[in-house]
């Protein structure tokens, strides 16, 4: 689990994307990524953003994106994951 949440963060760390695209890449599902979203909320802030392209697919829509907040996200998901 601590792979996908550090491939998922990975992924969209200030590059909104949509849901459909993030689950594609990490191999898992839209409900997978949302769970996963929700236990890196503490820590990063999950931004949420309606109307906007998709930075992967160019279909503008609800697109998801984290900002880090400070600190190594790789050795936090470490800590609280494993
Ligand atoms: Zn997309």
């Amino acid at each position: 689990m601590a792979d996908t949440i550090a491939l998922i963060t990975d992924l969209i760390l200030e590059r909104p994307t949509c849901l459909p695209c993030i689950a594609t890449r990490a191999g898992t599902s839209e409900i997978r990524v949302e769970t996963l979203l929700g236990h890196v909320a503490p820590v990063v802030r999950v931004v949420r953003e309606f109307g906007r392209r998709c930075r992967a697919c160019g279909r503008s829509g609800i697109v998801v994106s984290v900002i880090r907040v400070d600190g190594d996200l790789g050795s936090w998901v470490q800590t609280v994951v494993a």
